[in-house]
């Protein structure tokens, strides 16, 4: 059981200090939770093998359930791509930061246990201050599933962090409530003009369609049959552990 040190972040410049404590950590390959727009995310060094793994066992994840990597910007992004084509530039320019995840090749540095074994690596740029100075001090891609115990709900706050990881990570760093609350949408690029949606998520098919005029869902998504291609679609995904009500009619 790990020691897990909970930090309130309320001034980035003043508390420089702990974020590159935090910094320091997943260069260490320690585990440090940090905030983003769309849900808290367990950060781990996305181009260390085992600092990776590490996440897997915090969460009780499937190791073939790929990591997404976060990074602070597009040169971020270098360190861990291949390539990137037109198409993914022009997603990068209009939606990053912001709640949009690209699958793209993956350089030979980014490790199995980041992608589980594909030869692609998903990537993202958070819109979210904290987040983004965090992964500055950290100068690694981090490899970021959302902070919550495999098949459990995304956690946007967080205490709720800590009910999952407290004593399973080395820090937690509470940036206050996540404004968005469901995860990012996930594409890859087709060629030239096109995308094709992976998972749903922040980011919606009309807001693509402002920037990519061919834009698919992953067909296993719309029939139900077939392997998808972001491989987490295949998992049981937030299963509260309590009764749920779900009320359907006007608000008022
Ligand atoms: P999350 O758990 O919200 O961080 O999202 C991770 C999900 O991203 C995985 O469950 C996959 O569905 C998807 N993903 C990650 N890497 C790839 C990849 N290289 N190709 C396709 N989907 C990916
Ligand atoms: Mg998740």
């Amino acid at each position: 059981m790990k020691q897990t040190k909970l930090v309130e972040i309320t001034d980035i410049e003043k508390q420089k200090a702990i974020l590159e404590e935090a910094g320091q950590i997943i260069r260490d390959g320690g585990l440090v939770v940090f905030p983003t727009e769309t849900v808290y995310g367990i950060g781990a060094n996305g181009l260390d093998a085992d600092a990776c793994r590490s996440i897997y066992v915090a969460k009780g994840r499937p190791s073939d359930n790929p990591l997404i990597l976060t990074v602070p910007d597009e040169e971020g992004a270098r360190q861990a791509a291949a390539v990137i084509p037109p198409t993914a530039q022009k997603l990068m320019g209009r939606f990053w930061p912001g709640p949009l995840t690209i699958v793209l090749p993956r350089k030979p540095i980014v490790p199995d246990a980041a992608t589980g074994g594909l030869d692609t690596v998903a990537l993202r740029c958070p819109d979210h201050d904290i987040c983004r100075a965090f992964l500055r001090c950290a100068g690694v891609p981090v490899a970021g599933p959302s902070a919550n115990l495999s098949t459990r709900p995304s956690p946007t706050t967080a205490e709720e962090v800590m009910h999952d990881m407290d004593g399973r990570v080395d820090m937690v760093i509470d940036g206050g409530p996540c404004h968005i609350g469901v995860e990012s949408t996930i594409v890859e690029c087709n060629g030239d003009d096109g995308v094709t949606i992976l998972r749903p998520g922040g980011v919606t098919v009309e807001m693509l369609q402002e920037v990519v005029p061919h834009v698919q869902l992953d067909t296993t998504l719309v029939t139900g049959k077939g392997v998808p291609k972001a491989p987490g679609m295949k998992y049981r995904h937030y299963a509260p552990s309590a009764p749920m009500t779900v009320v359907v009619g006007p608000v008022d």
